[in-house]
């Protein structure tokens, strides 16, 4: 039976979403196809979150070893390698992460299997994947087609699919050593290196006001800022409000900032790049202020309004005083 592989990302004991959400989308593919589901958990055998891959796929494999506990892209490389060839699975599904960019590119070099990064979704049509990208900042999708090969690596984009649902399967799970023979790693684990929250935590805030780009200026913050405050809310951001100084990295929403999980989100002249969106995926309501009516946050917004978002910050600090 052809098999749908899904590599299982975790850090610190605590398994990330991405795996959630691909393990949903490749059960949503393996139920259309009747594929074979298997998560392949490299390091962390005995974590409690092993109950919770098992639920959402036919067949665990956790690769255990002292040199898996911590991530190393060269070793995850060559046990994947050594997997695919022994199970030859027809799609390796990988987070577009950190850590899915480290080896993602030199898997698919040794395995000779086509790689697709940063989808965010996956089709199969006659008997070959499609992967979909964004592209023009999140404006438009295309379909990418693959070359004919023996099986397809996909990286996927956090936030592409949700991570609540499950598939309802039960695995059983196989446990295996690190396999003999390996090459000796180019790269060692080193430390953990924490950024620390900073002074304001915003991954703990129930409500966030958050600016972008189209905020102008640093000047212009003082007054969102009061809206904030008077709302008990917290203050973020999008990356160029960081880029241009107007504001502490901490306060950062997105791929490379913070992924944060408020009731309320009220994005600000930010134009919703896949790289802040991502980052906002856990929260509930979504409020878009955005002088563009095409701007992408509409797609991802509860509510929307096309407007000066100064005007609309004045309003609310008049309706709040
Ligand atoms: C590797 C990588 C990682 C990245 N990580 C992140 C990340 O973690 N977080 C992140 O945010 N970005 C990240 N980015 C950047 C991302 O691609 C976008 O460039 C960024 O999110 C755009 O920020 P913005 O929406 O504030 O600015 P813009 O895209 O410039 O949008 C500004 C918006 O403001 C609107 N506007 C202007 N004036 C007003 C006004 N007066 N009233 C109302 N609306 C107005 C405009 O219509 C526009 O839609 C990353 C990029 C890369 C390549």
């Amino acid at each position: 039976m052809a098999e749908i592989f899904v590599v299982v990302e975790h850090r610190k004991g605590e398994v990330r979403e991405i795996t959630y959400q691909m393990l949903w989308k490749a059960h949503e593919l393996c139920q259309k196809l009747s594929y074979k589901l298997t998560a392949v958990l490299i390091g962390g055998k005995d974590e409690p979150f092993i109950n919770h891959i098992a639920e959402r796929a036919d067949s665990v494999i956790a690769v255990e070893g002292e040199e898996t506990k911590n991530f190393n892209g060269d070793l995850y490389k060559e046990i994947l390698f050594r997997l695919i060839q022994e199970k030859r699975p027809f799609l390796t599904l990988i987070g577009q992460t950190p850590w899915g960019m480290d080896f993602a590119p030199a898997l698919s070099i040794k395995t000779g299997y086509p790689v697709a990064t940063d989808c965010v979704d996956v089709l199969v049509e006659n008997g070959r994947p499609k992967a979909v990208r964004q592209v023009y900042s999140g404006k438009l999708f295309s379909r990418v087609s693959f070359k004919e090969a023996e099986g397809y690596l996909v990286t996927i984009r956090s936030g592409a699919f949700p991570s609540d649902k499950v598939g309802e399967r039960k695995a059983e799970v196989i446990k295996e050593g690190i396999p003999a023979g390996l090459p000796e790693m180019k790269k060692q684990f080193m430390a953990f290196e924490d950024t620390g929250a900073g002074a304001v935590d915003i991954t703990q805030a129930e409500l966030l006001v958050s600016i972008g780009r189209g905020v102008g200026e640093a000047e212009n913050i003082s007054p969102v800022k009061e809206l904030a405050d008077r709302m008990k809310g917290m203050l973020s951001c999008s990356r160029p409000v960081v880029d241009k100084n107007w504001l502490p990295k901490y306060h950062q929403v997105g791929t490379s900032g913070k992924s944060v999980k408020p009731k309320v989100y009220l994005a600000l002249g930010i134009s919703g790049a896949f790289q802040h969106v991502a980052g906002i995926t856990g929260a509930g309501t979504v409020i878009a202020v955005n002088k563009d009516k095409k701007a992408p946050i509409f797609r991802v917004a509860d509510y929307g309004v096309v407007e000066d978002l100064f005007k609309i910050v004045e309003a609310l600090k008049a309706k709040l005083a």
